[in-house]
């Protein structure tokens, strides 16, 4: 079965055929590094790696860009409010300097990659900063102007959305229904309220923004929506095959990367294939960092869940549907993944692949990522007695899960548990079952388990149990 992917653009189904056979272009929107990345944001670039590692398994040659936002992206998406990055400032008590703008960037850039990597996340061919490719954006904003779509006014230059004629088409926008003030606030400098920003000039609030280029337009900085353009057409050419989002960027920030990026290179579609993903949210509402109710990775950790326990969880819901998160589903997420990967490590490799697995598999996979249903073929594969070629399909399906299903795990057995445990070991020698069995008790209350194999002892966690014992 070919793979199909859910695209935004024509709102259907489709067969993925890239336009060149030799390397997919895939662009994905980073984040803004001025704070954490919540594991709403994280389940977005799970649900990237669930594409890219299905591509590959699919034998595509790829090339994988997420862009950083480390300028420009203003509170509102819509070009309103306080750099995000001056409010981390002020957030932090930093002194209001570039420096300060350049550590707090630093800082949430490190440790989005480091929670990317805790989670298996592949990681892209590049990462390229905003702040790095001013040059090309104003290059680009040129080419707007001399064509017709940019004007500029007293505070910035602004996209003339009325001069595109496919404006919306990606969010399905119809300009004339958006009556000004209902989506954009009233802007006496804008020839229709839906235009936007693509360079804030160093006037009025911006006057004294801490990053500032030269440019045609005089000193100031980019908007939100230029630098996705600009790097894109860098990395992957005028025109490439995926690019990727949450929903949330649909009606603003891609719509607004389509009308720059076509308007300049006169080349339509730009991208192929657009492949949005579904927001995790708490019962309460969206998990956003502009609310207060962000949870990140670590918080789980402290919480005792692995990444992977994570990982495991977001798969459990298709990437187009909301997941409501809680941790009652993060509880049993954890208990079915070391339920599995303790099935896993007993079984034997008899080096065959399972074919009709496999196969079942890939199908449910290449039908728009469907992981809900990949997971139930897994546990079926699992739970039939007579399948062969167990350990080597399942070892395949991982490819794509990324859920180190066959990684042996290290128990941290700790120092007085082992003392329990080799006490217990000396009282066996002595044949004293009572008092053997009394320190498997006090060895369980501590959440661990000792079983007297024919190889000798072996010592699990307490939620390892049932396996164990089978
Ligand atoms: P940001 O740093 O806010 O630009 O977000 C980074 C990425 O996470 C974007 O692609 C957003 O679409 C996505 N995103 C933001 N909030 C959520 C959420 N609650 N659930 C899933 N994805 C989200
Ligand atoms: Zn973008």
């Amino acid at each position: 079965m070919p793979l199909k992917l859910y695209n935004t653009l024509t709102r259907k189904k489709e067969v993925f055929k890239p336009s060149k056979k030799d390397k997919i272009g895939i662009y994905g929107c980073g984040p803004t590094v001025y704070w954490y990345q919540h594991i709403g944001n994280m389940r977005r670039y799970i649900f990237e790696d669930i594409l890219i590692r299905t591509l590959l398994f699919n034998q595509y040659k790829i090339k994988h860009i997420i862009n950083i936002t480390d300028v420009g992206h203003l509170t509102s998406d819509a070009d309103e409010g306080e750099d995000k990055m001056v409010k981390a400032i002020k957030r932090e008590g930093l002194p209001l300097t570039k420096d300060s703008m350049l550590k707090i960037a630093k800082k949430y850039e490190k440790v989005f990659k480091e929670d990317l990597e805790k989670l298996n996340i592949l990681k892209p061919d590049a990462w390229p900063h905003a702040t790095e490719y001013v040059k090309e954006m104003i290059e680009l904003i040129k080419i707007m102007e001399k064509k017709g779509f940019a004007y500029e006014t007293k505070s910035a230059v602004y996209f003339d959305v009325s001069k595109f004629k496919d404006y919306g088409k990606l969010a399905r926008l119809k300009l004339e229904g958006l009556k000004a003030g209902a989506r954009v606030k009233i802007d006496e400098e804008k020839r229709n309220p839906q235009d936007f920003v693509l360079w804030f000039k160093r006037i009025g609030k911006h006057a004294n923004h801490l990053m500032q280029w030269d440019s045609p337009w005089g000193k100031g900085f980019p908007g939100w929506h230029i630098e996705c353009s600009a790097m894109s057409i860098k990395y992957l050419g005028e025109q490439f095959d995926i690019h990727t989002g949450g929903i949330d960027h649909i009606s603003v920030h891609h719509t607004n990367e389509i009308a720059q990026t076509e308007s300049a290179t006169e080349k339509s579609p730009w991208v192929k294939f657009w492949v949005h993903s579904n927001h995790l949210t708490l019962k309460e509402g969206k998990m956003s960092k502009s609310g207060e109710n962000i949870l990140i990775l670590s918080d789980l950790e402290k919480k005792g869940f692995t990444p992977m326990e994570f990982r495991y969880l977001c798969f459990g819901t298709h990437y187009r549907k909301k997941l409501v998160f809680d941790m009652k589903k993060m509880e049993a997420s954890q208990q079915t993944y070391q339920r599995l990967k303790n099935i896993i490590s007993e079984i034997k490799d008899d080096k065959e692949i399972n074919k009709k697995y496999l196969k079942e598999f890939e199908r449910v996979m290449d039908d728009d990522l469907n992981t809900p249903q990949a997971l139930q073929v897994l546990w079926k594969l699992i739970r039939d007695d007579k399948a062969k070629g167990k350990l080597q399909t399942i070892k395949k399906m991982d490819r794509i899960f990324g859920l180190k299903l066959l990684e042996k795990k290290k128990i941290k057995i700790p120092k007085e548990v082992q003392k329990l445990v080799d006490e217990r070991e000396k009282v066996r020698k002595d044949r004293d079952w009572k008092k053997a069995d009394d320190l498997r008790d006090k060895i369980r209350k501590l959440g661990f388990i000792v079983e007297d194999t024919g190889k000798g002892i072996k010592i699990g966690e307490i939620n390892n149990e049932k396996t164990m014992s089978q």
